[in-house]
């Protein structure tokens, strides 16, 4: 006497599909075979009976010839007179559960079943990265910047298509996918994967064109041309949409990475800028304002106050890189002492006079 369906699964004939659903995914957790591994055939019974009852229960019709005939009202609905797992609808519930069961184990494993992969797209165009060396320079000023790249493009002749007349393809009879049957498991298994003659496309050329060999698209060399983002930063980079392959599902982009050029001078953190000034010792001791030659090509105003010393940093609010969001970093100017190059007689003498009030080399304290 076969179990009744709704009693398999622990509901009530009015349940509604979602309690349907959660008793299902409890019961087929508990029962999954792998979770028992010590009587492994009697939960492959378990799970298969639970699996023919959902089956059954979630598809409205076949609930109601369930409900009015019993067992004998769905036998129809079976192909081999019995469940098989060829009968199954529900392969995507049950991959959440197991998802949930076993992380992200691939079905095919525990089932040797491979998903009904979908009637293929068009494939998308590939993606181009570049390399985009830049110095501060560009980046301040934001200059236009071109570079050169090898990219396919859609064939003039045949736009695209690779040829001229189709027809459907016959390894598959257009569907695009081809039928296998296989052995595992729970039983034969149908699995379905893509047509290798047509690539899944389900059609195949008649005439191809004869400019790109039935490719569908050409190696062109292009140059391309960008403005340098504002403040954009070593490793940083932007997307040109469509910029990139053609391919019949669409075109891919054109990623280009920026590499900041060293400088001689000034070195970058984030949006502030390092520089070091060697200050002749009378502006230390004065003080005033000294000319930085500025990224721009124009020169910076830096005040430096009286008394200073080297080394040590002066900072110039606002006069860094400009920010994405359009402020500004800061300036940092680091002090030291220029050398002198006294060769001269009469500087010997102003050092002379000098040393009267320099008094004896003095030990610095550490941190000042
Ligand atoms: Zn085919
Ligand atoms: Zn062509």
């Amino acid at each position: 006497m076969k179990k009744d369906y709704y009693e398999i699964l622990g509901i009530s004939k009015n349940a509604p599909q979602e309690e349907i659903k959660r008793a299902y995914r409890r019961k087929a957790k508990q029962h999954h075979p792998d979770m028992n591994p010590e009587n492994k055939k009697e939960s492959e019974e378990k799970f298969k009976e639970l699996s023919e009852a959902y089956e059954i229960l979630m598809d409205p019709r076949k609930k109601q010839l369930y409900d009015q005939y019993g067992h004998d009202g769905v036998s129809q609905a079976f192909r081999g007179g019995g469940f098989s797992w060829d009968d199954f609808h529900h392969f995507d519930d049950l991959q959440d559960i197991l998802g949930s069961l076993f992380g992200d184990s691939p079905f095919e494993n525990l089932f040797g079943f491979t998903r009904r992969p979908s009637r293929q797209r068009p494939k998308k165009g590939g993606d181009i990265h570049v390399i985009l060396k830049v110095s501060l320079e560009d980046i301040v000023t934001r200059i236009k910047k071109k570079f050169k790249i090898d990219r396919y493009e859609a064939c003039s002749d045949c736009n695209g298509k690779g040829g001229y007349d189709f027809m459907n393809c016959l390894q598959c009879g257009g569907t695009g996918q081809v039928r296998t049957q296989s052995r595992s498991f729970f039983g034969t298994f149908t699995s379905i994967s893509t047509c290798p003659r047509c690539q899944g496309k389900g059609q195949v050329i008649k005439n191809p064109c004869v400019k790109c060999q039935g490719k569908g698209r050409i190696r062109k060399t292009r140059t391309i041309e960008i403005q340098i983002p504002q403040g954009i930063a070593n490793g940083q980079y932007i997307v040109l949409r469509g910029e990139g392959h053609f391919g019949l599902g669409g075109k891919g982009s054109i990623i280009v990475q920026f590499e900041e050029k060293p400088h001689a001078y000034f070195e970058r953190r984030g949006y502030d800028l390092y520089i070091r000034i060697l200050m002749p010792y009378s502006k230390l001791i004065h003080g005033g304002v000294i000319n930085i030659p500025g990224l721009n090509g124009k020169q910076q105003k830096v005040k430096i106050p009286k008394g200073s010393s080297a080394p040590e940093i002066i900072r110039a609010r606002g006069k860094g890189m400009s920010r994405p969001d359009g402020g500004r970093g800061d300036l940092y100017v680091e002090l030291d002492l220029k050398p002198l190059k006294a060769k001269d007689k009469s500087l010997h003498e102003i050092l002379e006079k000098l040393k009267e009030y320099e008094g004896e080399p003095t030990p610095r304290k550490r941190g000042t």
